[in-house]
């Protein structure tokens, strides 16, 4: 019988067992896991998958793992919200937002690659692990590092915002600043893996990694009532989870769990940062690298490992792109937490803003569903909105002060209207 797994190049479709590996030896282009879904057909059904504990793992079949998870067990399965204030404001019909600011332990959604790429760690025997990250992705493998037992070696800009740095050394892995940027950092990282016999999450164990990132758009399908999103707008970094929310919407698909509804993914990037945007707006075939530059610094990556593959599934699936700036981001992060109630550092913001721009040129139709992906937290990254508020006003503990000061605010500003629906 055919393995259920195995690697196979993009590229050329050269096939490899599953063993640590980054890019095919005949092409070097990169390896992806497949699965045979054959045999998944009959077996991985919906009652089986919601009978399943609420984490990434009910989708286990669809992971490339032998056994038992081993990282992750309470990961995943954040919120979907149909955010009705938000779409009111924007003048659209149905709105979803998958919030995985609200992700365990580390709030991004990393938590989900990285409860992949540990477990795996563990199957392959390694004891280290690692990686080249830009903010949430050290945090997320020194949290799960430090929870399955294992030594962490994560690589960092050197002028990585303080919070990160913080919210990682908590945990106790070796943490080492690196001169440069993260295409730097990255650089220096494949040739650690070369060198080291560890496991860098994002490096030599690339295709496992990725894979997690599908159970972003299982959860979305599923929360949805086992169906897709028309729209689904997607942040680009590295440029691991578009492509994956694609692939996971076209397994679901071939397995039958959800009709095919055509979905359209489109591409969000920073102004200061937007090599796949920019090849998207101008019908390039390759995208040109770029020296980041912008406040969305867990997105600022100018030299994407799998941007060509973003600009694939964007085009396949008749999607577009839209990069936002500095300043509409940040606005954008304001929108989403007193709209929503929800809190997201710029990469979310970078998303949103996108969002409004794709509806606003009606690339993104006004009447129809529309998810867009929250990936990360705003608690993690407070500096940058702190520079957007005036001084919140000081009082002497008097009612009347009190009074005072609420009489003189309401006739500035009226009262929210509360939307209902
Ligand atoms: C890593 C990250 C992304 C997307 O990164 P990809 O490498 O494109 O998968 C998006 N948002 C946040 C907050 C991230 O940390
Ligand atoms: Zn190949």
């Amino acid at each position: 019988m055919k393995p259920l797994l195995s690697l196979q190049c993009k590229e050329c479709d050269h096939e490899y067992p599953i063993e640590p590996r980054t890019v095919c030896d005949e092409c070097f282009g990169p390896v992806e896991v497949i699965y045979d879904y054959g045999q998944l057909q009959d077996r991985f059904t919906r009652q089986l998958i919601e009978s399943r504990p609420r984490n990434l793992w009910r989708y286990r079949e669809l992971l490339p793992v032998d056994g038992e998870p081993r990282s992750g067990l309470q990961s995943g399965w954040t919120p979907l919200i149909p955010a009705r204030r938000l779409a009111a404001e924007l003048g659209v019909r149905e709105l979803y937002l998958k919030d995985d600011s609200a992700n365990y332990p580390t709030f991004s959604y990393k938590d989900r690659v990285v409860a992949v790429a540990v477990t795996k760690a563990i199957e392959f025997g390694f004891e280290t692990v690692g990686c080249a990250s830009t903010g949430n992705l050290a945090h997320s493998v020194a949290a799960h590092a430090a929870a399955a037992g294992l030594e962490a070696f994560v690589m960092v800009p050197h002028d990585l915002e303080e919070g990160k740095i913080v919210g990682t050394r908590v945990f106790g892995p070796r943490l080492v600043k690196i001169r440069g940027n993260y295409d730097d950092v990255n650089r220096l990282c494949a040739q650690i893996a070369d060198k080291y016999p560890w496991a860098l999450v994002n490096v030599n164990l690339r295709p496992f990694y990725t894979e997690g990132a599908k159970t972003h758009g299982f959860e979305i399908a599923e929360q949805l009532g086992w169906r897709l999103p028309r729209h689904t707008v997607v942040p680009v970094a590295g440029g691991t989870i578009l492509p994956k929310i694609a692939k996971s919407y076209q397994e679901l698909i071939r397995l039958g769990l959800v009709e095919d509804n055509k979905p359209v993914m489109h591409a969000a990037q920073a102004a200061g940062c937007n090599p796949i945007v920019k090849a998207l707006e101008d019908e390039e075939d390759l995208f040109h690298p770029q020296k980041p530059k912008t406040v969305a610094r867990s997105i600022a990556i100018g030299n994407p490992a799998d941007g060509y593959y973003v600009m694939k599934a964007v085009r396949e699936s008749g999607g577009w792109g839209a990069s936002a700036e500095d300043a509409e981001i940040l606005d954008a992060v304001g929108l989403l937490a007193r709209t929503e109630g929800i809190f997201t550092e710029p990469a979310g913001g970078t998303t949103l803003a996108a969002a409004i721009k794709l509806i606003q040129s009606g690339r993104i139709p006004r009447d129809e569903p529309i998810c867009v992906c929250i990936t990360g937290n705003g608690l993690k990254t407070i500096e940058v909105m702190q520079e957007t508020f005036t001084q919140a006003p000081v009082i002497e503990a008097r009612i009347e002060a009190f009074t005072d000061l609420v009489e003189s605010a309401r006739e500035a500003q009226p009262a929210r209207q509360p939307v209902t629906h």
